[in-house]
Formats: C-alpha cells, sequence, structure tokens
C-alpha cells in the first residue's frame, strides 16, 4: 500500500513513515508551486488519516498571538471541516498531547522531534506546513504554522489588510490536507487552493463533498 508515494525519509531511526507527502501550504507569492516540496509527485493527493474521531492537541500560542483566541481559531477550523462532513469526521479537542491524533502548533526552522518523527526544513516561502502519518508510535497528524512568515504576518480578527494572513484560514486548509486533500487551484478561492487568497472563514457543500470523496475512496490503488 501506498507504495506509489515518495515518501521523506530523512534521519529516521525508527520506523515512522511520513505518509503525507506533507505539504505545502498557502503560500503568498503568486504562482509558486508547493508539491514540490511536499515529496511526491505533482497531485499526488495525501493519504487521509483514517479514524473518523480524531483527538486535536493545540499547543500553547506563540508570544504575539493571544493564546485563547488562537485555540478558537484553529477550533472553529476543525468544526468548518465536521459542518460539511455530514458526520463521517468529529474533532475532539484535548488538553494532553500524548492521547492526539492531531498536533497544531508554530515552529520556525527545523522540525525535529525526538523519538517520533522526521526532520522536515520548512521552506522559507510557505506559511504552515502538515504531516499526516498512520505508523505507530508517531503522532498521526501534525500542523505546523510558520512563526516568521517574512514581509507577511498572522492575524486572528479576519483582518483583510495587505500582509495579514488568517490564521483559522490557513488552519481550514491543513486540516483538509489531513482528510487527504491535495491542492485545488481549478477552482478559484478552493479552500486547498495551493496560494493563500484572503480570508475564509467557511467551507462550501463543495469543498465538504471533496473531502468526502477522498474519505471514502479506496485505500489501494490500482
Ligand atoms: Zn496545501
Amino acid at each position: 500500500m501506498r507504495r506509489r508515494l515518495p515518501l521523506i525519509l530523512i534521519g529516521l531511526s525508527i520506523a515512522c513513515v511520513p505518509v503525507e507527502p506533507d505539504s505545502d501550504l498557502f503560500d503568498p507569492v503568486p504562482g509558486y508551486d508547493g508539491d514540490h516540496l511536499a515529496g511526491r509527485a505533482a497531485g499526488e493527493p495525501p493519504s487521509p488519516l483514517p479514524d473518523a474521531v480524531q483527538t486535536v492537541y493545540i499547543e500553547p500560542a506563540p508570544s504575539f498571538l493571544n493564546d485563547r483566541r488562537w485555540r478558537q481559531e484553529v477550533e472553529a477550523a476543525f468544526r468548518a471541516w465536521e459542518q460539511v462532513l455530514d458526520g463521517a469526521r468529529h474533532y475532539v479537542v484535548v488538553g494532553d498531547r500524548s492521547v492526539a491524533d492531531v498536533v497544531v502548533g508554530f515552529r520556525d526552522g527545523e522540525i525535529q522531534e525526538a523519538g517520533a518523527c522526521p526532520t522536515q526544513v520548512i521552506d522559507r516561502e510557505l506559511l504552515a506546513v502538515t504531516f499526516a502519518q498512520d505508523v505507530p508510535p508517531c503522532l498521526r497528524g501534525r500542523i505546523y504554522f510558520r512563526v516568521d512568515i517574512g514581509a507577511a504576518r498572522w492575524t486572528m480578527h479576519g483582518a483583510v489588510e495587505a500582509g495579514a494572513v488568517d490564521v483559522q484560514t490557513v488552519a481550514m486548509h491543513e486540516a483538509g490536507h489531513l482528510l487527504g486533500l491535495g491542492h485545488n487551484d481549478t477552482v478559484p478561492r478552493h479552500i486547498m487552493n495551493t496560494a493563500y487568497g484572503g480570508v475564509v472563514r467557511a467551507l462550501t457543500p463543495g469543498e465538504g463533498q471533496d473531502a468526502l470523496d477522498r474519505l471514502h475512496a479506496p485505500k489501494q490503488r490500482p
């Protein structure tokens, strides 16, 4: 299974396979194609995490963001997906990282977590990155926002001024990767557009259907 996915194997000491490929992300630079950073062939979608109920641990906010608001915005992103998935996914926010299927937090530079997961350098062009993996003892999903996003800056109130990047919008995009979605640049303003295109606070039925199609897709590719 998944033999067609080019896997990222960087300095692994245990059997921890980053199935996802990892992603990309909304990039503030127009025309940038994040797929080459995913370690997979262009257009190859990630594998969705398997469980219908997933626990989510939200790490403390960095000093430049209000912690309470940060948590609210990340949770809202997952709730937005619940609303268009017709019960196919339910997310439970937990306070114990050790029981979390999904961890959401900020990182800068290298991502390295002892004993569990691969080291991955976050490209300086990216806003955030998503890992999905389902091989124990690894946590299965990680969403890392980048602390330093250059000239842009993180905001949490749907701000639309130049250079503002909305936390909730990016969280919704990343959560889409955990559902198995790749990028979709054929539908304007689709949450899975490669490039960040402004604040999005609700998902469309079409976006929900895209995710349901991935969740119900056969596990084995021909
Ligand atoms: Zn992406």
